[in-house]
């Protein structure tokens, strides 16, 4: 049985700013240009997942790591060439933030965002960089402001998304 998940339907529906969505008639100009969608042979495509949010239709979330939606790179892309003009990235930010929220974002996704919690950067300094660095006379890296970035974070609510 299909479920109407009307919370997402208005999420989506208010997040979306010029109000469009309602005109996108399927053409899938979205997907034949879609770069994810090319190499996975459609396994990834987002114009169902543009129907279906607009339909409040969540085949897209309740699991983890669900490609249907994470496969997105937000390249823009198909926003580029929808003929009505949808903002399709828009709508796939939201639905990300809502799978998140409901702890069910992939585990790269949280690792990363855990990295810059717990040291200010995505990336922390190696030291064979920082050696490599030193020997082509390039200037020493500062490190961040480890707390800083914390408190900065800790508004955001990232510290209770992140223990979910
Ligand atoms: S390109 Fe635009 S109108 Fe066409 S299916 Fe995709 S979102 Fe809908
Ligand atoms: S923004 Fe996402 S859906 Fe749009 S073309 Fe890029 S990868 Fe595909």
């Amino acid at each position: 049985m299909v479920v109407v998940d009307y919370e997402l339907r208005k999420k989506v529906m208010d997040a979306h700013i010029h109000d469009a969505l309602k005109y996108c008639y399927q053409c899938a100009r979205c997907t034949d240009v879609c770069p994810v969608a090319k190499v996975t042979d459609q396994r990834y495509n987002p114009r169902p997942v543009i129907m279906n949010s607009f339909l409040g239709l969540n085949t897209f979330m309740g699991e983890k790591d669900n490609f249907s939606l994470w496969g997105c790179t937000i390249c823009d892309t198909c926003d580029e060439v929808c003929p009505q003009k949808i903002e399709l990235t828009e709508i796939f930010t939201v639905l990300k933030n809502m799978s998140i929220a409901r702890g069910e974002g992939p585990d790269y996704y949280t690792t990363q965002a855990s990295t810059i919690y717990d040291t200010g950067k995505a990336i922390p300094m190696q030291p064979a960089i920082e050696r490599r660095r030193k020997d082509l006379g390039l200037p020493v890296i500062e490190p961040p402001d480890a707390d800083e970035v914390k408190k900065l974070l800790n508004e955001t609510k990232l510290n209770k998304i992140l223990k979910k």
